[in-house]
């Protein structure tokens, strides 16, 4: 029996990719096998997001040199962030990286089955990659990226948006939900643009709806947002519909509106926060995430303290800051100095870490005594784990009751009453049993943090410049 091994690099799009191509290399009669030195084919599916991402794609190939030396019929192929898509640029590629047999398309894996020896049209018995999903999948809707920030690498390498058919994709999530899977995650670089390009237009909001109706599917959930993308009937779509969850994942990159032109993110400081108040005041019980990038080329003290500021002012529940760092190719890597030190980079990254752990802590200390329904997805470290509706971890442990002996939560919902706050995580019992309280500390229950004195870090860093 043939079969193939699928190394993922970065986001939950490859990983969802990856289970995409894996699906049609199962058509074929091949079955997954998790061993490299079982595999007839290898397939790296890679990320170019950062530096770090590119070495451990060229890392993977390295060590596939010696499986191929043993095996010269292994086949191994690439797809993914790192595929350029013109002619020459996959000629460089080739080149850099001679044990490659293929480059393809993350939307193309037909270029790789045609190429698959001993293929047959029959899917065999034996293991599949679809036993990898658990009670969460990831389902990637649109693909590419329309917007050129500078900074970014995406739209030069994934190409322009392309969506796929409402019907395709309410499918594939069937076939998930057959698996046991209840919740998905719809995903897409900018998922509100999702349907533009199709020729009825659907939009996010219908296909929200369309998803909606699946029987025995649970909670839905989609990310990334674009600000400019964001409409009013897509907010109401998430008010309104059971299954959608009160989670937005809404990147606004930076709090001051030279560095967002720079960035050419089409819209202010001013614009995302009437859209973000929007959003609150019509979805209740919502969590809104952001993405924030410190030490944009330029970027003054007093531009990252707009940033900071704005984070005080908006207190999101989650923020995802990253350091900049320019990546070849992009406009502000070939146009712009990266003139911001790497320890001022640092200490703005810090402060912002420093300032949402706090404000993570007040949103979770206020959930302390409520009920909170959660979906278990996995054991951890001894203890349960799964989500709130609006994202955040809970973990609890099997009641100390004779009828819960052994009991497997996993896949069930099920009421937790929050005891313990951390800023990341919540510990609970579940509802109508014996709290926990009395049992020994776990690492997830205490994130205690001195409060961040708002201007502490600014005068340090501002003695700098
Ligand atoms: S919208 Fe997102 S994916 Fe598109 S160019 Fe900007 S940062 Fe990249």
């Amino acid at each position: 029996m043939k079969q193939y091994h699928i190394h993922t690099i970065g986001c939950q799009m490859n990983v969802a990719d990856s289970i995409r191509i894996g699906s049609a290399l199962e058509q074929t009669g091949y079955t997954f096998t998790d061993e490299l030195g079982e595999a007839d084919v290898v397939v790296v599916n890679t990320c170019s997001v950062r530096q770090r991402a590119e070495d451990s794609a060229a890392g993977k190939l390295g060590q596939l040199v010696s499986f191929k030396r043993q095996n010269r019929n292994l086949l191994i192929a690439m797809t993914g962030c790192m595929v350029p898509r013109e002619e020459a640029g996959k000629a460089a590629l080739y080149k850099r990286f001679p044990v490659i047999d293929l480059l393809f398309d993350t939307l193309d894996p037909q270029r790789l089955v045609e190429l698959l020896p001993d293929r047959i049209e029959q899917p065999q018995a034996g293991a599949s990659i679809k036993n990898k999903i658990g009670v969460t999948a990831f389902v990637s809707v649109i693909y590419g990226c329309n917007y050129t920030c500078s900074y970014c690498i995406v739209p030069l390498r994934r190409g322009q948006e392309q969506s796929r058919p409402v019907e395709e994709i309410v499918e594939e999530i069937k076939g998930y939900v057959r698996r046991g899977v209840r919740e998905v995650t719809l995903l897409g670089q900018t998922v509100d643009a999702y349907g533009h390009d199709l020729p009825t237009r659907p939009d996010l909001a219908d296909l929200l709806q369309a998803v909606n109706e699946i029987e025995g599917l649970w909670r839905i959930r989609f990310l990334t947002s674009h600000p400019k993308m964001m409409s009013y009937k897509m907010i109401k779509a998430v008010a309104d519909l059971p299954k959608v969850c009160e989670y937005f994942s809404l990147p606004i990159q930076h709090g001051d509106d030279q560095i967002l032109k720079a960035m050419k993110r089409p819209y202010t400081v001013a614009f995302y926060e009437k859209l973000a108040d929007t959003i609150r005041k019509t979805v209740p019980n919502l969590s809104i995430s952001t993405d924030i990038i410190v030490g944009f080329p330029g970027e003054t003290e007093q531009q990252f303290l707009d940033t900071y500021q704005l984070l005080e002012r908006m207190k999101f529940n989650e923020v995802h800051v990253a350091a900049y760092s320019p990546r070849p190719g992009t406009v502000s890597a070939e146009q712009m100095e990266d003139n911001v030190p790497i320890e001022v980079k640092r200490e703005r990254l810090q402060a912002v870490e420093q300032i949402q752990e706090k404000i993570a802590l007040e949103y979770s200390r206020a959930l302390v005594g409520t009920t909170q329904e959660i979906l278990v997805e996995r054991m951890e470290k001894g203890r349960w784990h799964g989500r709130t509706r609006n994202n955040k971890p809970v973990f609890f442990d099997n009641p100390s009751l004779p009828e819960y002996e052994g009991f497997d939560w996993h896949g069930k919902l099920v009421d937790v009453v929050i005891e313990k706050a951390g800023a990341w995580s919540l510990v609970g019992h579940v509802a109508g049993t014996p709290t926990i309280i009395e049992q020994t500390q776990v690492e997830t229950e205490v994130c205690e943090v001195e409060p961040v004195a708002g201007k502490r870090l600014i005068p340090l860093t501002m003695a700098r410049n």
